[in-house]
């Protein structure tokens, strides 16, 4: 089963709406100079909530070949919810895709699992599709239980979800002593757990669903490393942050496959 590989940009709290016309058109500038083929690999850039109007504007303006989504959603519809953005404000400015469960809201924000859940069956519920993370801290790691952890989440996050659903969504395995670190898990440890995440939609799905599933591998990933960690059968993509802000360098993790 052939599942289109997909390469996503988190942005972070990181450029302005300026800036971010600046590294939207230079990446689209550098992939079309290197004949990007979306055939090949599904690009996605996941801008600040304050940019994507932004963002939207210019890929649909310029019809150029990226997908955009947000780093969040709240769970609720609408209403009194200061400071959160709903799945309908996100439709409406076409997005794609939105990031749920990042470390970074785990641990700043005590994102549960059972939230990460309810987030990711309304962003479903909308035609969103849900980039849900997952992955251990050192400590985890340390006490090699990091598989049995992020299987863990991984059901938390899919509960209740249909089989048909979980089939079209993304799950970012990002191992959190390796974000934003330059320590990179070995192309092997990333196989090891996007393997048993897969194994595991499998158990809770069957084969179809699995083999249909997208499973990223997220952490310090840059145009040096991402050949030889796309080249492990269950990882289909790389969520890559700091990376992402750099657009020949985002354009060259993008056509890993040249
Ligand atoms: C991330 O933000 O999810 C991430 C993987 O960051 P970085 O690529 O900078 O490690």
């Amino acid at each position: 089963m052939s599942r289109l590989p997909i390469m996503a940009g988190n942005w972070k709290m990181n450029l302005n709406h300026v800036e971010a016309v600046g590294l939207v058109q230079k990446l689209a500038w550098t992939l079309a100079d290197q004949h990007y083929d979306p055939t090949k690999c599904e690009a996605v850039v996941i801008p600040p909530f304050t940019d994507l109007r932004t963002v939207q504007t210019l890929i649909d303006g310029d019809k150029l070949p990226l997908k955009h989504g947000a780093q969040d959603l709240s769970q609720n519809d609408n209403g009194a919810f200061t400071g959160d953005i709903s799945a309908d404000m996100l439709v409406k400015l076409d997005c794609s895709y939105v990031v749920i469960g990042h470390s970074e809201r785990r641990e700043y924000h005590h994102e549960s699992d059972e939230l990460i859940n309810a987030k990711a069956v309304k962003a479903l519920s909308k035609g969103l599709v849900p980039i849900i993370c997952v992955g251990e801290g050192l400590e985890v790691r340390r006490q090699g239980t990091h598989v049995e952890h992020t299987v863990a989440q991984v059901k938390g996050a899919l509960a209740g979800i249909s089989g048909e659903d979980v089939a079209g969504l993304v799950i970012a395995y990002e191992p959190i002593w390796a974000i934003g670190t330059g320590e990179v898990a070995t192309p092997e440890d990333a196989q090891e757990v996007c393997g048993a995440i897969r194994a595991a939609v499998r158990d809770l799905y069957g084969d179809s669903v699995a083999d249909q599933v997208r499973i990223q591998y997220g952490g310090s990933v840059k145009a040096a490393n991402v050949g030889a960690i796309m080249a492990k059968p269950d990882v289909d993509g790389c969520l890559v942050g700091g990376a992402s802000l750099k657009p020949e360098e985002f354009a060259a993790i993008i056509r890993f496959y040249d």
